[in-house]
């Protein structure tokens, strides 16, 4: 039995668990900061989701500088393969939003690129599931 698998056998978790998705996307030096800032413009005019503020810091959970995109479940078929051809080397965590944040960011979310260590320590087990942030992109490209 694998510990990262702890669902018991039975009943699957249905998918109305998942309230909305974030994408976190991490930079280091200079360079990454760029292409951090050339993906956020791109982002922002292809697809209806909430960007985040630039955290030039980690902060919570995260190990690196990184900003949050978050987005409805029906925008994942479209932004997260997009960020996985665009993504130019950064790491990016796409997880669920559940109510168990700690399980949805260290068991359960996908990475982009390079995964990075995830401080799941400060994180709670039981919470309210966030729905999407209200959209401040006004999209008019094609992805
Ligand atoms: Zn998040």
């Amino acid at each position: 039995m694998s510990k990262a698998n702890p669902t018991p056998a039975g009943q699957p978790r249905p998918l109305a668990e998942i309230a909305s998705y974030h994408a976190h996307i991490y930079f280091g030096d200079a360079a990454q900061r760029r292409h951090a800032e050339w993906l956020r413009q791109r982002i922002g005019e292809r697809f209806r989701v909430r960007l985040g503020s630039w955290r030039d810091e980690p902060v919570g959970p995260h190990e690196q500088a990184m900003y949050q995109v978050s987005f409805a479940t029906e925008i994942f078929a479209t932004l997260v393969p997009w960020l996985m051809l665009n993504h130019g080397g950064l790491s990016i965590l796409v997880h669920p939003n559940t109510t168990n944040p700690k399980r949805d960011h260290t068991v359960d979310p996908i990475w982009i690129g390079r995964s990075l260590g995830v401080h799941g320590e400060v994180l709670g087990e039981e919470d309210e599931a966030e729905e999407a942030l209200e959209v401040n992109t006004q999209p008019t490209l094609e992805a």
